[in-house]
């Protein structure tokens, strides 16, 4: 065993590892932990940067296992993980954040789209759960604070839900695709939504219960491979394209990313590369994500269409 002097408090707020341009000050504890821990912490965004409080732990551990365990894609757990912390950038939080000038719903014209709205008020949202809940049970369903309410219809499928096979997995799916839908109005709001909320989360239900089934049957491939013919297409005039990449290596969960920006004519304007750290190809496909906003706004560029081979 490699027995080191400890130089921190044993009280240290993460914030006090955190330099004054947001990054980590490794100098501070690199010295205090293993590679790999490092390689972990790496990929985490520095508390300073995010503007949360320095707290301990990970609040509701009980609702993150159940999270954590229940039947559903991995980035609807992360959905379903933002949404309890209330994390998602809704306008209400967009504007908080000053990157917004508005409150406003885009689909209803409401005062506020928070949360709340966004996922259960919004008639566009109503119109999507009220089929499917129970009639005495409605004004509950529309009611129950939202940690409580994912924890309910994830754990028991019965108490709000017309039809309960599958629930939690449609559940997860339904809000899923309210965010993505509204995130499309938002910021494509040429592009024609042919599928329904509703219609769509079905699909994934299949797709979900496929993988499980075919998972069980001991066969290796549980995501049904769809042949795919992919052409890169520039953009608009008035963009920039940025195609970005993420991958770990499986032997050791060390992870890179990288992107590139061309103009509308295709031609190479800048590129980027990172080390990440240690994570799962997710989450390096989102901090190529984050790198290459960054460097899109260093750059000068404030219109940027960002392009992924990501599936998850
Ligand atoms: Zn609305």
């Amino acid at each position: 065993m490699l027995l080191v002097p400890i130089s921190l408090p044993i009280f240290t707020p993460v914030n006090a590892t955190v330099d004054s341009n947001g990054n980590w000050d490794w100098a501070a504890f690199q010295h205090l932990l293993p590679r790999d821990v490092l390689a972990h912490i790496a990929i985490i965004m520095p508390t300073y940067l995010l503007d949360i409080p320095d707290k301990p732990g990970c609040g509701d551990d009980n609702i993150w296992k159940l999270i954590h365990k229940s039947r559903t894609l991995l980035r609807t757990k992360s959905f379903l993980w933002l949404v309890c912390k209330n994390r998602v950038l809704t306008n209400a939080e967009r504007l908080r954040h000053h990157i917004a000038n508005t409150t406003e719903c885009a689909c209803c014209g409401a005062r506020v789209e928070d949360l709340d709205h966004l996922l259960r008020q919004c008639p566009f949202a109503r119109e999507v759960w009220e089929p499917l809940i129970r009639l005495y049970k409605v004004g509950e369903f529309f009611e129950t604070p939202t940690p409580v309410w994912i924890k309910w219809n994830l754990q028991n499928p019965s108490y709000f839900a017309n039809v309960q096979a599958d629930w939690d997995i449609k559940f997860g799916a339904i809000l899923w695709n309210l965010w993505r839908f509204r995130n499309r109005r938002v910021f494509d709001p040429d592009d024609v939504q042919l599928e329904s909320v509703e219609s769509c989360s079905q699909r994934i239900v299949g797709v979900v219960c496929r993988a499980a089934s075919q998972s069980s049957l001991g066969e290796s491939s549980v995501i049904e491979q769809r042949a795919r013919s992919i052409v890169w297409k520039p953009s608009a005039p008035d963009k920039v394209k940025l195609n970005i990449d993420g991958a770990c290596r499986l032997s050791d969960g060390v992870a890179s990313c990288g992107g590139v920006f061309r103009d509308s004519n295709g031609a190479w304007v800048a590129g980027f590369s990172k080390y990440v750290g240690r994570c799962s190809a997710l989450e390096a496909e989102f901090w190529a994500v984050f790198e290459g906003l960054q460097c899109a706004w260093q750059l000068g560029h404030r219109r940027v269409l960002v392009e992924s081979d990501c599936w998850a």
